[in-house]
């Protein structure tokens, strides 16, 4: 059977053997045919053209020389033993170096005047020459064949590969001598219907072309087709997730808004709501009201306000006689959002708690019983939520803050916490490109806040060079004496935390000198001090009490100072963009006008310098992110590390939006007309998803 040929291990290929099969194992992970064929070329060069090698400059990345090889020098000895041969055609000079296999290369190639070569590799510049290290060459001979196709693929491949001869040229040839094999045969996943709507080429073509194309368009139509389906599974697999949970889990039905939620909207609520958190609440409560578990994402830039929302669905689900949660991924977060809900709710006789790893265990004793007997309405915390002794009496809905920071399986503890699945609202303060929200949410419903609070005025954001910092300190000294706070944001990134940390503390100093006691008080927060300092050190800020908070990125998520009107970002360039909007938001959250200063220095990257400007040039966080998904691609961004369905081995969900938007349109409209598959055109279709399944983590059972 077809589905066996590609299932068969990899060492069945003739010139794999065990020892090859291994490498490819170990660093590629390549262990049958299918995983070899998916391995696709990274790009294409045109074999068909060839340089000079006067011609030769930075900007390219392959070359193809043909000409003479005039000397040849075998040089070092041991580790440093290298091959040399200086090769000539009629416009210059260029050497030609082999470290790896300098030995069988030197015995290979001698220099004679009647052998012309074909030398092919990736020129780099040494001294103002260039050369060209473990080129591919070839001795022209009368068997040397005319090549007929322009294109041939590049392979990415690893120095113990091509130790192996696994150089892209190894690896294309293993290609070859698996396509070409009698019994090779990929079999069709698609249904017709689905292959002519778009004009496809079948599934073996498209496999055929992508290594081997015959010329461009055929190439274009092989990446379509590989591209679509890739995107189109996962779209199916989520899709399926989501009407597979719905129709097997039952969720509470929150049937009336009662006097919870209405004394607070009447009485309390302390602005009026935006249009799109009124939008957006009532989205929630339909959902909640349904009979169907939900299971719903809520959006919004940073200060959009989706506390607010979360608080007044929360009153609902107590409306209806449950308790409720909301989960932070930090305790300096906890602490504020437990701040913030207990002042919205006073006097309105409502239990707020407060659980976190630092409380201590009286008071977590109490917190248990209060849960269990339901005194208590509203529980507040962190991870401490996920500990197997909170447990509810009757918990009706669960709000995760900042969800990028918790772990699928950490998500999936909430859903025990009740006989039945309490609903589920997970809020993400970073915007993420549309694409990305569709593939990593792609089972999630989803509400977005798109408008901001009114009277808001927009955050001036500066970039500035380090040696311009006296004008910065004198900048944050009229701040100071129109009464505003600061803060100072240093980077903290894991492996060099030694070096940050000394940088925090350089910088603490040379502030602290600066900005002189007792006329100003400045704070610090860093994560190697203990919780409890870090909140004193926090809430002393809160307070007002200090005027600047140096800090780690540890203030990143959801601290709200309304009248901290300055960030200063140092090393700016060392932040990823959405991390450094994230830092933004942290002021803007007054009334009064806002500045974002970013710091670096004059060595910048174009990437760097990319960053900078993208954060001068705007404030809206999707624009921003979208930018983002192109310089670092989905891999790299926040939450997207847990996700495994960002294995893509040929789409890019920064190109390829409209073959998502499309894949993702077909499969809706497939599940729309034949939810399980049966349809006898559609059994390509389930059996790949199928194979899909096999090899995967089941995910269906998890927000
Ligand atoms: P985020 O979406 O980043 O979690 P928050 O919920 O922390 O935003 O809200 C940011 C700030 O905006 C808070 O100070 C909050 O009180 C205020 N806010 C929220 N909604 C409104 C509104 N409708 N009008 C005015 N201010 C609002
Ligand atoms: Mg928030």
């Amino acid at each position: 059977m077809a589905a066996e040929f590609i299932n068969t291990p990899i060492e069945y290929l003739k010139g794999v053997g065990a020892h090859r099969a291994d490498l490819l194992k170990k660093e590629f992970q390549i262990f049958n045919y299918n995983d070899l064929l998916r391995l696709y070329p990274f790009r294409y060069v045109d074999r068909t053209k060839f340089y000079k090698v006067k011609e030769i400059n930075e900007t390219l990345a392959f070359v193809q020389l043909k000409g003479k090889i005039i000397k040849t020098q075998l040089l070092g000895e041991k580790r440093t033993l290298r091959f040399v041969a200086t090769f000539q055609d009629d416009t210059g000079k260029l050497e030609l170096i082999w470290f790896q296999g300098a030995k069988y290369f030197s015995e290979k190639i001698t220099p004679h005047i009647a052998n012309e070569y074909i030398v092919f590799g990736r020129p780099s510049e040494f001294n103002g020459k260039y050369n060209i290290a473990h080129p591919e060459i070839d001795l022209i001979t009368s068997e040397t064949p005319v090549l007929a196709s322009a294109l041939q693929g590049v392979y990415n491949s690893t120095a113990k590969l091509s130790t192996r001869f696994l150089d892209s040229k190894g690896i294309s040839k293993l290609m070859r001598t698996l396509i070409s094999l009698p019994s090779f045969k990929i079999e069709e996943c698609l249904s017709p219907e689905i292959i002519s709507r778009f004009a496809m080429m079948s599934k073996e073509e498209a496999v055929k072309q992508i290594h081997f194309p015959n010329n461009i368009e055929q190439l274009k139509k092989a990446e379509f087709r590989l591209k679509f389906e890739e995107l189109f599974f996962i779209q199916l697999k989520l899709l399926k997730q989501k009407s597979t949970r719905e129709t097997t889990t039952k969720g509470f039905i929150f049937a009336k808004v009662g006097n919870f939620f209405n004394n607070f909207y009447n009485h309390h609520l302390p602005f009026e709501l935006t249009g799109a958190q009124k939008r957006v609440t009532k989205e929630i409560r339909i959902d909640m009201g349904s009979g169907k578990q939900m299971n719903r994402l809520l959006q919004g830039d940073v200060g959009s306000g989706k506390t607010l929302v979360a608080l007044l669905n929360m009153l609902i689900a107590l409306d209806n006689g449950f308790q409720t949660c909301l989960m932070a991924p930090t305790e300096i977060l906890a602490n504020q959002h437990f701040q913030t809900i207990s002042e919205l709710v006073a006097g309105q006789n409502i239990v707020v708690g407060l659980l976190t790893g630092s409380k201590k265990q009286k008071h977590r004793k109490l917190i248990h019983e209060q849960l269990r007997n339901g005194e208590m309405h509203i529980l507040i915390g962190t991870h401490a939520l996920l500990e197997d002794e909170v447990q509810f009496k009757n918990l009706g809905l669960v709000v995760i803050d900042e969800q990028h920071r918790f772990g699928v399986a950490q998500r999936a503890k909430m859903w025990a916490k009740n006989t039945q699945p309490p609903h589920v609202l997970i809020m993400s303060a970073t915007p993420i490109p549309r694409t990305l929200a569709m593939t990593l949410y792609g089972d999630l419903d989803v509400s977005t806040i798109d408008e901001m609070p009114p009277g808001r005025k927009a955050i001036q954001t500066i970039h500035r060079f380090d040696s311009h910092r006296d004008r910065v300190f004198g900048f944050m000294k009229e701040q100071i004496a129109l009464g505003r706070q600061i803060y100072i944001v240093y980077p903290l990134i894991k492996e060099s935390e030694k070096m940050d940390y000394k940088d925090l503390m350089d910088g603490y100093e040379s502030i602290a000198r600066a900005f002189p006691m007792p006329q100003y008080q400045v704070s610090i927060v860093h994560g190697q001090m203990k919780p409890e300092a870090k909140d004193y050190e926090m809430q002393r800020f809160v307070k007002g009490e200090t005027h600047i908070m140096v800090a780690t990125t540890v203030i990143e998520v959801g601290v709200n100072v309304p009248n901290a009107s300055v960030m200063i970002i140092e090393s700016a360039e060392r932040f990823g963009l959405s991390q450094l909007h994230q830092l933004r938001g942290r002021v803007g959250r007054g009334a009064e006008q806002s500045y974002c200063v970013l710091m670096t220095s004059y060595k910048l990257s174009a990437d760097g310098k990319l960053r900078m400007d993208t954060m001068v040039r705007t404030n809206d966080g999707f624009e921003i992110a979208e930018v983002d998904l192109k310089l670092r691609g989905p891999g790299d961004m926040a939450g997207t590390t847990q996700s495994g369905v960002l294995d893509l081995s040929i789409a890019d969900l920064a190109k390829d939006s409209q073959i998502l938007f499309a894949a993702r349109n077909m499969a809706q409209e497939l599940l729309s007309v034949d939810a399980d598959l049966l349809q006898p055109e559609n059994a390509p279709i389930a059996s790949f998803l199928k194979s899909m399944n096999r090899s995967n983590t089941n995910w269906s059972k998890i927000s």
